[in-house]
């Protein structure tokens, strides 16, 4: 289920349970189950699905209700509230300051869009004043360097990286002494990724986090991977602490969920979307109009 229609089922629930002449325990508890099912052909967690019930029946207790009072209103606003905080950890994530040295680091999976992403992130700064640098610390893909030099000269930032050097850990800490003296005030690095969730990709993402101390680490998700989200994302945040995340291909056939279950397991905002492949395809993420735009 693509986000709009997400969006169009939880509507259509909301407005199935307004034309309802009596708001009881059983319209709404049928309102509940619809969302629920929206939620879930999204691919969000079950048991996130589970604890967003719970959290709108705490809130929405029909019996303590005073007479008079609009329940379609208060049931509307319980749903648009939960779904906001399912998407908000409560802490903002880092931002780097121009003039300021950053360091920011990427993980994901292989295909998860995360070269493509640091471009995108480094364009976006570099066009607010920032003097963005990326580093490719992917020694496993063949060809990953190749294609952050073709991105980066594209959009005229400085890169480093080495056709010879096998060891990631090595190349991030030298692109990183590089970049410092040419005071580049956001360092980013491009790290390796694998097709699937591997021990060694995660012993590495700590080894090159050790090295470089982050001052962020952004976790590349591809928005329609579906339920592996939560798995993945988790994953990725024992290795290396996660602090924000990228949700990438929201303009395909992207499933919501996925960005729901990432920050539910990496407990970091979405800071950025991705919404095609060219480099200025790159959305703020802001929680409450995405909501809004979600329920129609
Ligand atoms: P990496 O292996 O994680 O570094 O992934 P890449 O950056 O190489 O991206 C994999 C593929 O996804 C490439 O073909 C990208 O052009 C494409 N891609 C990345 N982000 C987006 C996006 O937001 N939308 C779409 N449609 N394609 C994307």
């Amino acid at each position: 289920m693509v986000l709009a229609q997400l969006g169009g089922s939880i509507s259509r629930a909301l407005a199935q349970m307004s034309n309802a002449t009596v708001i009881d325990e059983k319209v709404l508890g049928e309102c509940l189950n619809e969302i629920s099912r929206a939620l879930l052909q999204s691919d969000v967690q079950f048991k996130m699905v589970r604890d967003m019930q719970t959290n709108i029946r705490k809130i929405v207790n029909l019996e303590t209700l005073a007479a008079g009072t609009n329940k379609r209103r208060i049931i509307q606003q319980a749903v648009f509230t939960e779904l906001c905080n399912m998407l908000d950890p409560g802490k903002p994530a880092f931002t780097p300051k121009k003039g300021k040295p950053s360091v920011v680091m990427f993980v994901g999976l292989q295909g998860s869009g995360k070269t493509t992403t640091c471009t995108k992130y480094a364009y976006y700064h570099q066009r607010k004043g920032f003097k963005p640098s990326l580093v490719c610390a992917d020694t496993f893909r063949a060809g990953a360097f190749d294609q952050l030099k073709q991105n980066a000269t594209k959009a005229k930032i400085p890169f480093y990286g080495s056709y010879m050097e096998s060891d990631p850990v090595k190349i991030a800490v030298e692109g990183l002494e590089r970049f410092r003296k040419e005071n580049s005030d956001l360092i980013i690095i491009d790290t390796s990724g694998r097709h699937k969730q591997e021990a060694a990709l995660f012993e590495e993402m700590r080894q090159v986090a050790e090295a470089t101390k982050p001052d962020l680490v952004i976790f590349v998700m591809d928005g329609s991977i579906g339920q592996a989200a939560f798995d993945q994302a988790q994953a990725f945040k024992q290795s290396a602490s996660v602090g924000a995340v990228i949700v990438t291909k929201l303009d395909g056939h992207a499933k919501g969920g996925g960005a729901l279950s990432a920050v539910a397991a990496t407990k970091s905002p979405v800071i950025f979307i991705g919404t095609g492949e060219h480099i200025d395809e790159f959305e703020i993420f802001d929680v409450k109009p995405f909501v809004s735009r979600l329920l129609g």
